[in-house]
């Protein structure tokens, strides 16, 4: 499994990360999900109801919002987006919401090392995904311009 995404999406996280900083960020992601790869081509911004530093909890109206929005617009649910002031890696308290979340994978932004890191639970076990970004241009431009 692999999780690809647009270079735009991944502008409007850090972006999100960066104003509720130092709130944990979080959002959802849907897009396309088969068995070898999941493209996202949509991201949810939601706010943290918990507004916490060291965790995050979406609000469970928004969450079903979001899905129905999704199902309509024919998208698969690919998972959860979350900042960390913190390594990129999920938390315990992460953990345990993967064990909820079944087939889920977890972005997680670390916001004090900028890093991506992107995780799936697989037979109880945390494993990490590799991420593919993508450009929203055929031709490469530099990041600056
Ligand atoms: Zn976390």
């Amino acid at each position: 499994m692999i999780l690809r995404l647009k270079r735009q999406h991944i502008d409007i996280l850090r972006g999100e990360a960066l104003n509720v900083h130092p709130v944990e960020a979080c959002a959802l992601l849907f897009g396309r999900v088969n068995s070898n790869e999941a493209y996202v081509s949509k991201v949810a911004i939601a706010s943290n109801k918990l507004q916490s530093t060291v965790r995050f909890e979406i609000n469970p109206e928004i969450v079903f919002k979001e899905l129905n929005e999704a199902e309509r617009e024919e998208l698969d649910f690919i998972g959860f987006f979350h900042s960390h002031p913190a390594p990129a890696r999920p938390s315990l308290i992460d953990q345990k919401g993967m064990k909820l979340w079944g087939n889920a994978i977890w972005l997680i932004l670390s916001s004090t090392k900028s890093n991506l890191g992107a995780y799936k639970l697989m037979n109880g076990e945390v494993v990490e995904v590799p991420i593919i970004v993508e450009s929203e241009n055929t031709c490469e431009k530099p990041l600056d311009e």
